[in-house]
This record gives C-alpha cells, sequence and structure tokens, in this order.
C-alpha cells in the first residue's frame, strides 16, 4: 500500500457512486439536484473554487448556479440574495464562498442560510449539533474530507493522538471534533501555543490546517504517523501545503499530497451534501403531500 494518500483517486471514486446515486434520484423523484453558490467579489482563488464545485456538480448530474456579487455589495445585499435561494424550491444546496470581502460578517451570512440547505455545514443549528454530538444535516465539506482520507489508510481513529494545527471554524475546530466523535484523543494547536514541535511530534494522526507554507517539519512529525496536509498555498513555485511534503514523507506512515489530497475530497463532500440536500427536500414535499 502507497503511503500518499491519493485523494484525487478517492474524490474520482466517490464522485462515480454519486453519479449512479444523482440519476436514480432523479428519475425516481423528477428533481435535479441544485447547488447554488454566492461568490461576492473576485478573488482569483475563490473564482476557481466556484468554478471547480460547478463543473464538479454538472460532471456528477447536479444542476449549479453561481451568483456573482460586486466586492462592494453591502451586508445585507447579500443576506437578501440568500434569502432569494432560500425561497426557491429548485435550490437544494447554498454555499457562500469564503471569504468574504472584511466589512461583510461570514457569521451574519452564513446563518441566513436554511439549515436544511446549508451544504458546506456551517450554520450555527448544523454546527451546534456536531458540538453536542447529535447528527448535523450537512458535515462540514473540508473536515468531513480529512476523515475520509483518514479511514483510506486504514488506521484506527479511535485511542490515537491526534493533533490538529489551526482551529478556525470551517476547518480546525469541527475536524477536531468530528475526531472526537471518533474517539481519539485530540489537541488543538494554534497561533499561540507553546512548544509546537513537541506537541505535534506525540501524534498519531497530525492535521495540519494553518495556511502557511511547508511549516510543519520532518521533527514535528512522529515516526509511522497519518499526516494530513489541509494547506492551500499559493506562491510564485505554484500550489504548496502547509506540510514540508519532501522532507515529511519518508518519515510519515501515510501522507496526502497538495494538490490532490485534501481539496478534492472536500468536492466530493460538497457533491455528496447537495444530493442529501435534494434528498431532504424531496422527503419533506412528499410528507406535505400525505
Ligand atoms: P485560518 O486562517 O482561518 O486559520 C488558520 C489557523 O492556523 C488559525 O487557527 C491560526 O491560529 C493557526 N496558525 C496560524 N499560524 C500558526 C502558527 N505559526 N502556529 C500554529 N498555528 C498557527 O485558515 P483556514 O482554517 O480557513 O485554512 C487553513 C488552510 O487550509 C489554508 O491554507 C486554506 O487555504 C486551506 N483550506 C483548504 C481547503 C481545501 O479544500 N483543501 C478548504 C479550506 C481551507 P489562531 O487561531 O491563533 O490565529
Amino acid at each position: 500500500m502507497s503511503k500518499i494518500i491519493d485523494g484525487k483517486e478517492m474524490a474520482e471514486g466517490l464522485r462515480k457512486k454519486l453519479a449512479i446515486k444523482a440519476e436514480e434520484f432523479v428519475s425516481t423523484s423528477g428533481r435535479i439536484p441544485k447547488l447554488a453558490v454566492i461568490l461576492v467579489g473576485d478573488n482569483p482563488a475563490s473564482q476557481v473554487y466556484v468554478r471547480m464545485k460547478k463543473k464538479a456538480c454538472e460532471e456528477t448530474g447536479m444542476r449549479s448556479v453561481v451568483m456573482v456579487l460586486p466586492e462592494d455589495s453591502e451586508e445585507k445585499e447579500v443576506i437578501s440574495a440568500i434569502e432569494s435561494l432560500n425561497g426557491d424550491d429548485s435550490v437544494h444546496g447554498i454555499l457562500v464562498q469564503l471569504p468574504l470581502p472584511r466589512h461583510i460578517s461570514e457569521k451574519n451570512v452564513i446563518n441566513v442560510i436554511l439549515p436544511e440547505k446549508d451544504v458546506d455545514g456551517l450554520h450555527n443549528v448544523n454546527m451546534g449539533k456536531l458540538i453536542k454530538g447529535e447528527e448535523p444535516l450537512f458535515l462540514p465539506c473540508t473536515p468531513a474530507a480529512i476523515i475520509e482520507l483518514v479511514l483510506s489508510t486504514g488506521v484506527e481513529i479511535k485511542g490515537k493522538q491526534v493533533v490538529v494545527v489551526g482551529r478556525s471554524n470551517i476547518v480546525g475546530k469541527p475536524a477536531a471534533l468530528l475526531l472526537l466523535q471518533r474517539h481519539a484523543t485530540v489537541t488543538i494547536c494554534h497561533s499561540r501555543t507553546v512548544n509546537l514541535a513537541g506537541v505535534a511530534s506525540q501524534a498519531d494522526i497530525l492535521i495540519a490546517a494553518i495556511g502557511k507554507p511547508r511549516m510543519i517539519t520532518l521533527e514535528m512529525v512522529k515516526p509511522g504517523a497519518v499526516v494530513i496536509d489541509v494547506g492551500v498555498n499559493r506562491t510564485d513555485a505554484g500550489l504548496i501545503g502547509d506540510v514540508d511534503f519532501d522532507g515529511v514523507k519518508d518519515r510519515a506512515g501515510f501522507i496526502t499530497p497538495v494538490p490532490g489530497g485534501v481539496g478534492p475530497m472536500t468536492i466530493a463532500m460538497l457533491l455528496k451534501n447537495t444530493l442529501i440536500a435534494a434528498q431532504l427536500a424531496n422527503a419533506r414535499q412528499f410528507s406535505k403531500g400525505h
């Protein structure tokens, strides 16, 4: 078994399965799962992500619509775009591409999305359920991708020392919660952590979600550890992860590359959530009619 975890290949496999399920859903329900993505501004990286999500939806037999709002949009304009999508029965999932321009509150905007259309899993209702160990309607995509990538190694999560470097609401915190739910002993590190190398090097499973190119180096990695690199850093040398891949790969038991690790699986999880959202909408409609 290769120690490089091939997220691209895993994602392709999952997308094929989802395409079959989507086709079955369309033929039985007469509805086509549809994702709406809101992009505020013209951040080049966000534009790339939005295009990738749209293409992935269409290749899986789902629809997608992208609403582009200008960088200087007011918060209330973004909220009103979400409200119109909330009220549109043909739209099953709504995603606001992050980050938003600084003058707009992510919290205010995300919490306007109906929880049953919150395919990014970031609404307070879904995130609150995750914290309480209740089943959210949708798992946040990148943390769900991290779990799938770890599971693919066959390494058991239960009882393991896990270190998550990064405590953002979209990656670090929910990833830590999902790993805790699977009975790992989880430590969360951040910019004020003292002796990061000492803490990280205890980890059987190390998750890097920092946004600093090649910050995780050899001495921070326990021999044989599973290393999941979430980082996507755009540099002159191209896309680079948070882990010094070349320096670490011989010591790690398993490691994800960048690109080709967490990224493609994150998109696959979004497709999965979009299909779930359409199935939930269909079930609600069905129960209303009976
Ligand atoms: P944030 O900037 O929101 O969070 C970064 C986290 O890293 C913070 O908690 C911060 O700590 C911590 N941190 C920063 N510097 C250090 C340091 N020197 N030592 C220890 N911890 C540090 O980023 P995101 O969580 O949104 O994203 C992280 C990375 O993952 C980025 O590269 C992003 O592009 C990528 N990403 C990739 C995705 C994918 O699909 N592949 C999806 C989402 C993100 P503090 O809280 O103290 O500031």
